[in-house]
């Protein structure tokens, strides 16, 4: 391409709302357009980042035996009442009525559709599995759009369905995906890790999510120190602690507290460790039809995780309550314990199963019992509830976790027969018998991954990107369009990199070279010719956008050495 005729509208400012760096050089690359919230056009150069990113997924999805299909974006429906979804989803589905007055919502992910597809079409055992996918566009109205390409309303997924005849195929298939994957992010040229998810409501017997790692992720994930474990913080394990403050002696005892009424008041009121005083968090449990104030207990060292506290209750979403709420069920804020106390539900964490030497509310204004010992209510509904801390031991070996931040990119779900069932699709198995689907889910944000191809590879003057992801990977800077030498040698190095089926751009326009430079930077070529003044003495430099360094070459070397290069 000859930069003098592309449309890379580079630009000095940001958008106003851009704080983050795949955004900010995005944006001003010429790479996207915004058109309102959460919406954005794709400019030549993303659309080219986009294919190569779609070619690689492609590519290794056929080498997993998958198929590419293509669903209908507008999706009935129907559809999803059947499959239950349509509440659940709420919000994010964006609806609307045909002429015909009939129902659509933009498919924000197509488990119903592909399940509408293979239904009554795969009948038997035989057929199976089978595994088809597609690169599509998707809609969520999502509550906060933000950050660009990473949080769009319309995005692209990929989103691939796996459909098995056994439990025990599904697992096979989930574990083929999840190398296929590794291998197209290593291939993307990008640092991640593949964690432990949360597999939320839907249920199903285990999720991973595949997240690059970056200070700006939205994600926290939790890593051992010694062996390979990782996992989403929403659903991170632990094991028991190896040391164990000394524990306060004691009488069970009801004691007066006055103006104690935060957990550090206790802690500094009883002189003891956070580990021997129970937290109590209430919190309202929303379900479909109706809601009710949970009270979740964890030590006062911990935190309530509030994916996990959701998951151990089933409900749709978990929010605040207020002290009047809690008082109007006879419940005493700031003195509340899971002894004696019939006014909610409780879900006590599992690390207070059998705890002795306890401190709690004693659900009486100024009253705190002590040492209390929890293995008189071993009745109760216990939970993994806590969040993990770091320095917290590793649930598979004795390294210890630490937090980091990532960049969900990809998720993929062992879905067994949750919409199967729903949905009535079924086969008949080697006895004839009708079974509904054992299911796989996996999905990638394609969209995504282009700002997070980012947001791990830029310094202060643009993007850099990986060598498989760049929409150009040599850019031909002519320093002075006025010296015919350097005319001519750009115009002879362009073609003959094009014939060797190089993607190179040829930066011809009558510019300053600073200013050439710096949009070169900022667009993030891997490589640049740059041929200036040395050409006089037969020299041409080659700029190395990820070191920043430039070396000079022979201008008669400078073909064979980009070849070596690249
Ligand atoms: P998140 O927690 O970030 O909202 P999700 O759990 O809703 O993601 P999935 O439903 O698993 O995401 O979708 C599969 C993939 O699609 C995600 O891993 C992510 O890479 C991508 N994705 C999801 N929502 C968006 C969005 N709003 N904009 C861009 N990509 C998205
Ligand atoms: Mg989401």
């Amino acid at each position: 391409m000859r930069r003098s005729r592309a449309f890379i509208p580079t630009t000095k400012e940001a958008p106003s709302d851009a704080s983050l760096a795949s955004h900010i050089y995005l944006s001003r690359a010429g790479f996207i357009s915004q058109v309102a919230s959460g919406l954005y056009s794709y400019m030549p150069l993303a659309k080219r980042v986009i294919k190569k990113i779609e070619n690689i997924i492609n590519e290794e999805m056929t080498k997993a035996g998958a198929e590419e299909v293509e669903l209908s974006f507008v999706t009935p429906a129907s559809l999803w009442q059947e499959s239950g979804r349509i509440e659940k989803f709420g919000k994010e589905l964006l609806r609307f009525r045909d002429r015909k007055e009939n129902l659509f919502v933009l498919g924000p992910t197509h488990e119903e559709m592909m399940v509408d597809m293979v239904r009554n079409r795969v009948t038997s055992y035989k057929q199976l599995p089978i595994n088809l996918y597609q690169i599509k566009t998707k809609f969520r109205d999502e509550a906060r759009p933000r950050f660009g390409l990473m949080r769009g309303r319309e995005f692209i997924m990929k989103d691939g369905y796996s459909f098995h005849a056994s439990v025990a195929d599904m697992d096979r298939e989930f574990d083929a995906m999840e190398a296929a994957y590794k291998t197209i992010l290593t291939r993307l040229g990008l640092d991640f890790r593949i964690v432990e998810a949360d597999s939320g409501a839907i249920g199903g017997s285990g999720s991973k999510e595949l997240m690059v790692l970056a200070g700006s992720g939205e994600d926290t994930i939790a890593v051992c120190s010694k062996c390979e474990y990782g996992a989403n913080v929403e659903a991170a394990k632990r094991s028991g602690r190896v040391t164990i403050p000394e524990a306060p002696v004691a009488e069970f005892n009801k004691f007066k507290t006055p103006n104690v009424k935060s957990i550090e008041d206790l802690e500094e009121f009883f002189k003891v460790d956070g580990y021997y005083t129970m937290k109590c968090v209430a919190k309202r449990a929303v379900y479909e039809d109706d809601s009710e104030v949970v009270l979740f207990f964890v030590r006062g060292c911990d935190t309530l995780q509030e994916v996990k506290a959701q998951n151990a209750t089933g409900a749709l979403d978990i929010v605040d309550v207020s002290e009047e709420e809690l008082r109007e069920l006879g419940l005493i804020p700031g003195f509340i314990g899971p002894l004696e106390q019939g006014c909610a539900k409780h879900v006590i964490d599992i690390d207070l199963r059998d705890a002795k030497s306890m401190i709690c509310g004693a659900n009486e204004e100024e009253y705190h019992f002590v040492n209390v010992d929890m293995s008189v209510m071993s009745e109760a509904y216990y939970a993994d509830i806590a969040a993990v801390n770091e320095g917290d031991i590793c649930p598979y070996c004795n390294g210890t976790l630490s937090f980091t931040k990532g960049i969900e990119v990809g998720h993929i779900f062992k879905l067994g027969t949750t919409y199967s069932a729903v949905l009535k699709a079924e086969f008949l198995d080697e006895n004839g018998k009708a079974q509904p689907f054992v299911m796989g889910t996996y999905g990638m944000g394609v969209s995504r991954l282009v700002a997070a191809v980012i947001e791990q590879h830029h310094d202060d003057k643009g993007c850099i990107w990986t060598k498989t992801t760049a929409p150009y990977m040599v850019n031909i800077m002519i320093s002075n369009i006025k010296e015919t030498p350097q005319v001519e040698l750009g115009e002879e190095l362009y073609a003959k990199l094009q014939a060797a089926h190089v993607e190179v751009m040829l930066d011809d326009r009558k510019e300053r070279f600073g200013f050439k430079m710096n949009d070169a930077e900022l667009i993030g070529f891997p490589y640049t010719i740059i041929i200036g003044k040395e050409l006089e003495n037969g020299l041409v430099q080659i700029f190395d956008r990820k070191t920043k360094e430039s070396f000079s070459v022979s201008k008669d070397e400078v073909f064979s050495k980009i070849m070596d290069l690249i």
